[in-house]
């Protein structure tokens, strides 16, 4: 029977959040079984708690936020990713700042800090979440759909499909034989080129460096475009690759970015409330349609 478990110690990090570019400082803290993950806005008093729990969704645009009362905390998913794919059933998350640091816009720092260490074991048995019939979001206009049914064992899968000339259509996969932090967690974040002029000049992305970010190059862009780049980014000139990426950073797989839209999944469906054992899978998937399936199984218990 699997255990219920949690971090052996508190682990801290600090950064810039990627759309609000606030500097947070953030520990994961051990906490009591059944406490499921538990954010606490310590800047805001002691009692400040967020429960991560789809009912707590309250925005859901490039990132996930979550709020209880005058509690915010947004850009959660990554943080929920690792310690889902890690295994932890419970923790409580300090924060002194709306925003989780974006760090290397993947879930590798908190693998890194916390996997070699180990778990602390609890006298409980895991909290599966499991779902007695189909449950099914689709948004038509976007095409996109997420799928969770009944299963014996756990799985997710997601198909992408931007229409890139670059990306092309990309799948990828996570269950009991695939080691999520090895394969998964240390998947990073993209972005199209064509988006960061727009996401600079509206505010988003504040955070955004060129060490966080697979920058994908989907237009035929002029040397101009990508010298501005490197001055907002405050780098060496960067150039576009021949694969269509720019030269930010070399990628960690060749479908990297599928691997990522299934690291958020995964976080946003952690917000069921414990570890959903089901069939999943998922198609052109964003926070959005993400939250909301997670909403669902909630709502059919
Ligand atoms: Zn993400």
């Amino acid at each position: 029977m699997q255990l219920q478990q949690t971090v052996r110690k508190n682990y801290s990090f600090e950064g810039k959040g990627l759309h609000t570019g606030k500097v947070a400082r953030m520990t994961i803290c051990p906490a009591p079984v059944d406490t499921g993950i538990r954010f606490r806005r310590i800047d805001l008093g002691e009692d400040a708690y967020v429960d991560a729990l789809a009912e707590n969704v309250s925005n859901t645009a490039r990132s996930t936020t979550i709020s209880s009362g005058q509690a915010s905390v947004s850009t959660i998913e990554h943080v929920m990713s690792a310690l889902t794919g890690m295994g932890v059933d419970n923790a409580l998350i300090d924060i002194d700042n709306v925003e989780v640091p974006i760090l290397d816009g993947s879930a590798k720092p908190y693998i890194d800090a916390i996997w070699a260490d180990g778990f602390q074991q609890q006298d409980a048995p895991r909290r599966y979440v499991e779902v007695k019939e189909v449950i099914e979001v689709i948004n038509e206009e976007k095409g996109s759909v997420v799928r969770i049914e009944p299963a014996d064992e756990f799985s997710y899968e997601i198909k992408v499909d931007f229409n890139s000339r670059v990306l092309g259509v990309q799948t990828a996969r996570w269950d009991d034989s695939v080691v999520y932090a090895e394969e998964i967690g240390v998947c990073r974040t993209f972005v199209f080129f064509h988006e960061l002029e727009f996401l600079f000049n509206n505010g988003l992305v504040r955070g955004g460096d060129v060490d966080n970010a697979i920058v994908i190059v989907e237009h035929p862009v002029t040397k101009e475009q990508v010298d501005k780049m490197s001055k907002l980014f405050d780098v060496p000139a960067l150039t576009v690759m021949e694969n269509g990426y720019l030269s930010n950073l070399q990628l960690r797989f060749p479908n990297e970015c599928s691997r990522h839209k299934l690291l958020d999944l995964i976080g946003d469906l952690r917000l069921v409330g414990g570890f959903l054992k089901a069939k999943v899978t998922a198609e052109k998937a964003g926070h959005g349609i993400n939250t909301k399936a997670a909403a669902k199984v909630r709502l059919s218990k």
